[in-house]
């Protein structure tokens, strides 16, 4: 994963402000489009840094590599 996402605050929940968090890389699949379309390439895999707090459940989502460039040209995407 990138280094300025690991400079991002992960160790503290920004729920409950728990600080037993855990995390596990994986990569956004096909399967997975509903929640991230079109941001891996054919095989549909992009890296997905995925933060859950212990205490309360929270998952944060923290997606890498191309995608977030991907999102910026894709009409599936829209800035909030
Ligand atoms: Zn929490």
């Amino acid at each position: 994963m990138e280094r300025n996402q690991m400079k991002m605050n992960l160790r503290q929940c920004p729920e409950c402000e728990g600080e037993r968090l855990y995390a596990t890389e994986t990569q956004t699949w096909n399967h997975t489009a509903v929640l991230w379309p079109r941001l891996g390439g054919f095989w549909g895999t992009t890296p997905l840094l995925v933060v859950v707090c212990s205490d309360c459940g929270l998952t944060r989502f923290y997606v890498g590599g191309e995608g977030r460039e991907k999102m910026k040209r894709s009409a599936k995407w829209r800035p909030v």
